[in-house]
């Protein structure tokens, strides 16, 4: 198992096998995700193995993705049956699993009659049609003036996606700037209850929010935010759109985050999901909540060639069927909070956030240090046989699968001090002099 590895052994042969795979995925690969760090074969489980044959302890899970680990057997004995039966059929028909995983879907929402679902293949599409029907919202109910609601609102902070619509709703200004002009009519506000009361008003088609943002280093929004947003929200006949594409399916202990605070009557008018959905298959989804949401989008309005096909859909009920057969949501409860715990009495450990088996984990960083400090842990994390992720300088985020255990998440926390230890060492260490410039004279 991972823990066996020494660092000395994952550092010393980093330039094998690999080296050259990588060497031959920088010739042909676009630069768009920088350099991998390792090129993994295999995995089964919460462990994946490298190239050169070594195995980590996946504590990220393909970025919250791999709810039921690699290579679960009954997520594969029902994608498998699935791909040798029925492939892809486009949207002129639908299959049964298709069906199917709607009708779960909305059901696990607890979503009223005349709620429905779209299939997408992937997060940012799946709020590509959120926005879609934003809009359609807006003109189908002009604002108290008669004019259509051209606003959406969206979180500072907020990520929704890469593609152009998605992106003009994400916050990240290196993440837009590079293509603008974006979608108009966007306006990303604090998360905090008053910029709420300040910002809406019947100008507003819509308010987009995360329940927990991941990618800005799993920051929990304000107690009550999203009881408040769903007030507002329907005082000013606009819709709450919920991008739960990271939270969603099992991630936080609950198959909704936002089910915390908004049930029954206060469900949003839509859901967003992605990530967890498919257990590593791609797949995305739109839930519009009550007949009158879902009736802004009809025939021939959106669409997609690939969205909600046989093994899409049957991936997406075997991860949902297997985290209820086998009691996933309260196991993500119960080992994320002992991970959670286990953290916050680390040193060099400051405020730790965990909902179920999403944390963000803030790292003390030393002073002095010369180079960012969360990509100096997660290096020293891989070293030492562990995949974490680092959303800053100074978070590092853990999305392991739903499945991990107790004892894996042990192996971590037992491990980590020492790793605290090298990635100090990392940044803090005087550079080495260029070769051909002397050493200074004291
Ligand atoms: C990852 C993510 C997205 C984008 O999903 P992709 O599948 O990468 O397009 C959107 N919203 C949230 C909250 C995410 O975490």
């Amino acid at each position: 198992m991972t823990a066996q590895h020494t660092a000395a052994q994952h550092t010393a042969s980093r330039y094998s096998a690999q080296a050259a795979l990588l060497g031959e995925y920088a010739d042909s690969l676009l630069g768009v995700f920088g350099s991998p760090s390792l090129v993994l074969t295999h995995g089964k489980g919460a462990v994946v193995t490298d190239a050169d044959g070594r195995d980590y302890l996946d504590l990220l899970a393909g970025i919250a993705v791999n709810a039921l680990g690699h290579a679960h057997p009954r997520w594969v004995e029902i994608v498998s049956r699935q791909l040798a039966t029925l492939g892809h059929v486009s949207n002129f028909f639908t299959s049964p699993q298709q069906i199917a995983l709607a009708g779960k879907l909305l059901s696990l929402a607890g979503a009223p009659t005349g709620s429905h679902v779209f299939f997408a293949n992937s997060g940012a599409e799946a709020n590509e049609a959120a926005f879609k029907l934003a809009r359609r919202h807006g003109h189908e109910h002009p604002g108290p003036d008669g004019r259509p609601r051209g606003t959406v609102l969206a979180l500072e902070s907020a990520f929704h996606g890469r593609t152009m619509g998605a992106l003009a709703l994400t916050a990240k200004e290196a993440y837009r700037a590079p293509f603008e002009p974006l979608p108009g009519g966007v306006q990303h506000i604090p998360a905090t209850v008053e910029a709420l009361e300040e910002h809406l008003d019947g100008t507003v088609a819509a308010l987009i929010v995360e329940p927990v943002q991941g990618e800005a280093g799993v920051r929990e929004l304000p107690e009550g935010y999203l009881r408040r947003a769903r007030e507002l929200t329907r005082r000013h006949g606009a819709l709450l759109v919920v991008d739960e594409v990271q939270t969603g399916v099992g991630r936080t202990g609950r198959w909704f985050a936002s089910a915390a605070e908004l049930t029954g009557a206060e469900l949003p008018d839509a859901i967003t999901l992605a990530k967890g959905l498919g257990g590593g298959f791609p797949i995305g989804a739109m839930l519009t909540v009550g007949p009158e949401v879902s009736a802004l989008l009809g025939a021939g309005q959106h669409g997609t060639t690939f969205g909600g096909n046989p093994p899409a859909t049957a991936a997406g009920l075997a991860t949902v069927t297997v985290i209820e057969e086998d009691g996933l949501l309260e196991h993500a409860r119960a080992v994320g909070a002992e991970l959670g715990e286990g953290l916050r009495a680390i040193p060099g450990i400051g405020a730790v956030r965990q909902r179920g088996l999403l944390i963000g984990a803030d790292l003390e960083v030393p002073e002095g240090a010369a180079a960012p400090f969360g990509p100096a842990v997660v290096e020293a994390a891989r070293d030492a046989g562990f995949i974490v992720n680092a959303t800053g300088p100074g978070t590092l985020r853990l999305a392991p699968p739903l499945i991990l255990t107790q004892e894996q998440a042990r192996t971590f926390l037992d491990a980590l001090p020492a790793i605290l230890r090298t990635a100090t060492a990392a940044v803090t260490a005087p550079a080495a002099p260029a070769p051909d410039t002397p050493p200074k004279e004291a």
